[in-house]
């Protein structure tokens, strides 16, 4: 994956291990990885229309665009999220490749249509990439059209420009996602020191505009994989009104191994942040290979299992079905 940044994550870089570690390559990513995958959430399996994801019954995840503003290390969709012409990689068998983004007007009519006839859907998240990177006005479009096909539906935003290009985030942009409510900002955000004045700024002008802030966070191996940092990260989002959604152990995408923390490590580590601060977000991760979202604990883990390609924990989703997930 190419290095892309902004000039402000540049600058904070340079005052933080933790961001420059998350945007910097690292010659860790050329590591072989038996178990790395190319769509570690298996998202293809759900391909409903062109950039439409349908996996659970009442949501739906619309790739809105295939750009970000910075590019994360442990990105995972980063083998087809940076192509300059919107398709995905041509070496993927096609049962593994994910849905291309629907890009600025592309399949338009087919997922609107999809929504339209499938009123079950509740919510739509707009990701990407990141949906930010359209025009306000290519997004006002977007969320005008889904809108129209479904009068109902809820949106939620996911995207890290509070994060790494505060400034994208204008007065007008928030009131305009304002008038599209009932509207969810979703943000990726893993370390405090993301939790610059600007971002702060940025974040609070959607706060006060009553748009709901939730925080995605993801463990990552030298990064927030300590007591002090998470609950650090976790008690400033709560007091700035921000709400903690999830604690994700990492996907599965390559070049992505050496962020990794062992699942039971990350247990512990989550039982003692549990430990002193509440509420925190469920700790979960994306069943390799399309099994969804599932809360981690230990009670979930059915056993191990030796494979030809390593060792592999058993975890038993809500249906009693087993996944495997790496024990390293
Ligand atoms: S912002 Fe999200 S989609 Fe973009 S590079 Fe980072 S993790 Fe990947």
């Amino acid at each position: 994956m190419e290095l892309r940044l902004t000039q402000y994550i540049e600058e904070l870089a340079k005052r933080s291990p933790a961001v420059h570690k998350q945007f910097y390559p690292s010659p860790l990513e050329d590591e072989p990885d038996e178990q790395a995958m190319d769509d570690p959430l298996g998202e293809a399996l759900y391909h409903a229309a062109p950039g439409l994801v349908h996996q659970y019954a009442d949501r739906a995840l619309l790739l809105a665009s295939n750009k970000c503003f910075a590019y994360c290390r442990h990105c995972f969709r980063r083998l087809w999220i940076h192509n300059s012409n919107n398709s995905p990689p041509s070496n993927l068998p096609p049962s593994n490749i994910p849905p291309s983004p629907c890009g600025r007007g592309r399949g338009r009519g087919a997922y609107v249509a999809y929504l339209h006839n499938h009123p079950e859907i509740k919510e739509i998240l707009l990701s990407g990439g990141d949906p930010l990177t359209l025009s306000d006005e290519e997004l006002r479009s977007l969320f005008a059209d889904i809108r129209q096909a479904s009068p109902d539906i809820a949106f939620r935003l996911c995207t890290r420009a509070p994060v790494v290009l505060p400034s994208r985030i204008s007065n007008e942009f928030v009131a305009m996602c304002a008038s599209f409510k009932p509207l969810r900002l979703s943000i990726h955000l893993n370390h405090p020191d993301e939790l610059t004045s600007e971002c702060r700024h940025a974040l609070s002008c959607f706060v006060n505009a009553g748009i709901p802030v939730l925080v995605q966070t993801v463990l990552l191996r030298g990064i927030n994989d300590s007591v002090d940092t998470l609950t650090c990260l976790f008690r400033q989002c709560l007091s700035l009104g921000l709400q903690p959604y999830y604690l994700f152990q990492l996907d599965l995408a390559r070049g992505t191994k050496h962020f990794r923390v062992p699942l039971e490590e990350g247990l512990e580590l989550y039982d003692r942040v549990k430990e002193g601060l509440s509420p925190v977000p469920p700790y979960a991760v994306d069943l390799p290979g399309g099994g969804g979202k599932i809360r981690l604990s230990k009670e979930i883990i059915a056993g191990i299992i030796a494979t030809e390609k390593g060792r592999f924990y058993q975890l038993r989703d809500k249906d009693g079905r087993l996944w495997l997930y790496p024990a390293f």
